[in-house]
């Protein structure tokens, strides 16, 4: 495990044009460790006269700089070192993740960070790799050309910090755009340590430049309405999507939009539940619920549902709930406290519904957590997929259960939801399984498994779960402006 932070705290600045920089008019906000409430960081409190100069920055370097006229293998070359720059720096990242968001040091140190990496080497490989188009008909030549977009916005969430934004940031660069950051302000510390890495690996003055900050009018304003930038990426909320949505119409600026969730989990009757019950706890409960793609609401067949809940209850109450730095630790703190209390008013809203809480459902106050924002696993069942408490997005550790009776009328209550993120379910049938993929409302279906993600597949969600797919082609689709050319060969 790697050291814990002796932790001074942090001066964290925007990166402009290859620069540390305070915000124009010199304010500052607090990032604080959830674990225990203490001072992590003085962050840059971007206006938006720092948002359209990170914009000025990355158009730069975009219109006059050498990154877009680089060959992709060049690009590529500079994104690998800067990917051994991460994997030197592994610790230290992964605990930056830790103290800043809560996520359990194991998930930084062996998923996320290693994932930033891996983002970082497959667009850079991808994107020297891919194949183009070319048709020959007749003494016709066709062929399609992928020009990088140009200046890209990539506006990023809390609740995989670094690897998200990198998810972004990664196949832009390799595509050969500039780009602008924005991390969320509850997480900006891998965020300010990735740009000072990226300087060290050779990455231009300005092709990637940082802004911190909230949302609304102030620094992310121009991110989202400035003509000067060519794609938005966002991840985040289906509320925040539309407002981006709303901005970037204003001049025609394509947007991605991974938004929230409100993913089904289906055990079927003949599942095993040696896969299916810690899957399913994994589904939920890995990092506190605080996942766009959670499983969180659970679909059990009736004649399994006692054997079923008895082990997923027994298993969940075994979680330990506890500071994110021990490697013990399965639950770490939720985000903030403002969280903490939304997560706590749906399942007492789950209360008025009907529902009943079969284990935790309220905040952990004794002496080992009272300091930070801890919620254990909670299990409600007796709800319908009418209660709001199973319709709406909860993002903390709490699993609403609903039984069914046939393959039918599960898919029904699983394409019954605002979100079409991602779907899983569990059954040794695979006609079945097969037959339920094809007809789920699901940007992702998982079969006997959960989380698996192997980055050629499109990824993305239906209805308020977003718009647009990025992965492999897709995100040269959407980070790239193709353009077909066509040549009369004569005689
Ligand atoms: P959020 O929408 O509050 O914020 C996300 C980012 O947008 C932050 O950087 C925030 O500062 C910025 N922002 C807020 N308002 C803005 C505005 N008007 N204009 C421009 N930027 C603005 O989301 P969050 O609470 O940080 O993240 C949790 C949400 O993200 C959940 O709904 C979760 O499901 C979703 N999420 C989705 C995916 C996915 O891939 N589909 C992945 C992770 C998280």
């Amino acid at each position: 495990m790697p050291q814990q932070l002796a932790a001074p705290v942090a001066d964290i600045k925007h990166l402009i044009g290859g620069r540390f920089t305070p915000a124009s008019d010199c304010t500052t906000f607090e990032s604080r460790d959830p674990h225990d409430n203490s001072l992590l960081a003085h962050v840059a409190r971007g206006t938006a006269e720092d948002g359209s100069a990170a914009i000025t920055a990355a158009r730069a370097a975009f219109d006059d700089g050498p990154w877009p006229k680089m060959t992709a293998k060049q690009r590529a070359a500079v994104l690998h070192a800067l990917a051994d720059e991460v994997d030197e720096h592994r610790d230290e990242l992964a605990m930056l993740e830790t103290r800043d968001g809560g996520k359990t040091i194991n998930q930084s140190l062996h998923a996320e960070i290693p994932r930033v990496a891996h983002n970082l080497r497959f667009f850079a490989d991808y994107a020297a790799m891919a194949a183009n188009e070319a048709y020959p008909d007749g003494d016709l030549l066709s062929y399609v050309l992928y020009p990088p977009a140009g200046v890209v916005s990539a506006i990023s969430p809390w609740n995989a910090p670094l690897m998200l934004a990198t998810w972004k940031i990664a196949p832009a660069l390799a595509f050969g755009n500039t780009v602008v950051l924005k991390p969320a302000p509850q997480t900006p510390l891998t965020a300010h340590r990735f740009g000072e890495l990226a300087l060290a690996a050779g990455l231009p003055p300005g092709v990637l430049n940082i802004v911190h900050g909230f949302g609304g009018e102030a620094v992310a304003g121009p991110l989202t309405s400035d003509p000067r930038v060519d794609r938005i990426t966002f991840t985040g909320s289906s509320a925040t999507g539309v407002k981006i949505l709303q901005a970037a119409a204003a001049h025609h600026t394509p947007v991605s939009a991974e938004l929230g969730g409100k993913s089904a989990n289906i055990v079927f009757a003949d599942a095993d539940l040696d896969v299916a019950v810690p899957m399913s706890i994994r589904a939920i409960f890995a990092g506190n619920g605080q996942v766009c793609l959670s499983g969180s609401r659970l679909l059990v067949h009736n004649d399994i549902m006692d054997t079923f809940l008895d082990r997923f209850v027994t298993e969940a109450d075994r979680l330990i709930v506890g500071d994110p730095k021990e490697a013990s630790t399965f639950i770490g703190p939720l985000i903030e406290e403002r969280h903490l209390e939304k997560v706590h008013r749906y399942v007492e809203l789950a209360e008025e519904e009907g529902g009943k809480i079969v284990t935790g459902g309220a905040r952990l106050v004794d002496d080992a957590h009272r300091n930070g924002f801890y919620y254990p696993p909670t299990v409600i069942t007796g709800l319908t997929n009418n209660a709001r408490t199973a319709r709406e997005e909860i993002f903390g550790p709490v699993e609403t259960v609903l039984g069914f009776d046939t393959e039918e009328e599960a898919l029904r209550i699983a394409n019954d939801s605002p979100y079409g993120l991602a779907g899983m379910l569990f059954t040794q049938n695979l006609d079945r399984a097969h037959r339920m993929a094809a007809r789920w409302r699901a940007g992702t279906v998982w079969i006997n498994t959960f989380f698996e993600r192997d980055l050629r597949l499109p990824f993305g969600g239906e209805g308020a779960s977003g718009l647009g797919r990025e992965g492999g082609q897709y995100s040269r689709e959407f980070f790239t402006e193709p353009r077909a050319v066509t040549l009369r060969l004569h005689p």
